[in-house]
């Protein structure tokens, strides 16, 4: 990691402080079977259409695609959700994927499971904080990743996902542009490599992609060693080095589908492995390893926040209609338009973003 990574240990801490643990719902078979009926039967009632993220349970992505549904990542979550009839959108997912949908859907109601489902990159990027940050470098391009608030969206001159990142920053540094990135700095620093932009990276970083490790997984290569290794770009240096393939949750999966390898050492949430299993039946996926013999994992490659999706959950709030996600219309006006140019310049390159993203 290169030293102008900004200094925002503070931070760090705070969001390692609010780490909560990973908590599973449990069901016994009668229960789930009642949910999952009631859900359906719920969503219709309510003109409601269930949009997951790759990294839920497996039970909430299956619902998704049983119901009529969809299965993705965030911001092609978002674009279904436009498309689709339906009044109202239930994400399942973290806080700022509900909040992008509602940004790109604004007459639309926009549910979620649980409010308390946060994302640490989220956490990690206070608005107050990067707006002072910003404030600090006026000369620079500010360009965000999909994982912030709405607020900080809403300060921001692109936002990006992983599948269409480096493209984005190549064009800024081809027109001479100095970038701020912001959240994640693992991310920002391999795209920063890859391009050579000057890019100042603010501290953030994924807990769940954070944990993975180069060492260990040089080991469980020479164990492996006709596996393909796949690593999601928030993963340390040290694991993207040794990636036989970089790219978003969508690429990955793609990888995995069209590779001729059988066998896939996968460095991302393990909640991927339901729809990576389901797109290549028969091929073998091997987690990468979070943790050595003399250390602890604290994610261990699940992601707390999106593992407080569940179904009961899902049932309360499409039969109360709590936890609506609201987005301030000033802050919704000025967060739409770093989205809106990455889709125009998706266009211009003719190329599908919404099916690129991650989270
Ligand atoms: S896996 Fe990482 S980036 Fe994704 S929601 Fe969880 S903390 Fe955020």
């Amino acid at each position: 990691m290169r030293s102008d990574v900004i200094p925002h240990l503070a931070v760090d801490t705070i969001v390692h402080t609010r780490v909560p643990p990973v908590v599973r719902e449990h069901l016994e078979a009668s229960e789930r079977e009642r949910l999952r009926a009631e859900i359906k039967s719920l969503l219709i009632a309510n003109n409601a259409v269930l949009v997951a993220h790759y990294y839920t349970d497996p039970e909430l992505q299956t619902l998704a695609d049983e119901s009529g549904g969809y299965v993705s990542d965030s911001l092609d979550m978002a674009r279904f959700g436009h498309e689709h009839p339906a009044s109202t959108l239930v994400v399942a997912g973290v806080r700022f994927m509900g909040e992008t949908a509602k940004i790109l859907n604004p007459e639309k109601r926009v549910l979620m499971p649980d409010l308390k489902a946060d994302c640490s990159l989220d956490l990690g990027c206070p608005a107050d904080a990067f707006n002072a940050f910003c404030d600090a470098h006026p000369d620079r391009t500010v360009v965000v990743y999909a994982n912030t608030s709405a607020a900080v969206k809403a300060r921001a001159d692109w936002m990006v996902t992983s599948g269409i990142a480096l493209d984005v920053v190549r064009h800024l540094h081809a027109q001479g542009e100095k970038i701020i990135w912001a959240p994640d700095r693992y991310l920002g620093d391999y795209i920063r490599t890859e391009t050579g932009a000057d890019m100042l990276l603010w501290n953030g970083a994924c807990i769940v992609h954070e944990e993975f490790k180069g060492v260990e997984l040089k080991i469980l290569r020479e164990q492996h060693p006709e596996a393909r290794v796949l690593v999601h770009p928030e993963s340390p240096p040290s694991v993207i080095e040794q990636a036989d393939y970089v790219g978003s949750t969508t690429g990955l999966i793609n990888e995995v589908k069209s590779h001729p390898a059988r066998e896939f050492i996968v460095a991302t949430d393990k909640g991927i492995f339901h729809k990576m299993q389901l797109a290549a039946p028969g091929k073998h996926l091997i987690p990468a390893p979070t943790a050595g013999r003399s250390a602890t994992c604290k994610s261990c490659a699940e992601c707390p926040w999106m593992a407080m999706n569940g179904l009961r959950s899902l049932r309360e709030v499409l039969a109360s209609g709590a936890n609506e996600i609201l987005v301030p219309e000033d802050i919704a006006v000025r967060a739409r338009r770093p989205i809106k140019r990455l889709l125009d310049f998706a266009a211009a390159q003719k190329r599908v973003v919404m099916s690129n993203n991650d989270a």
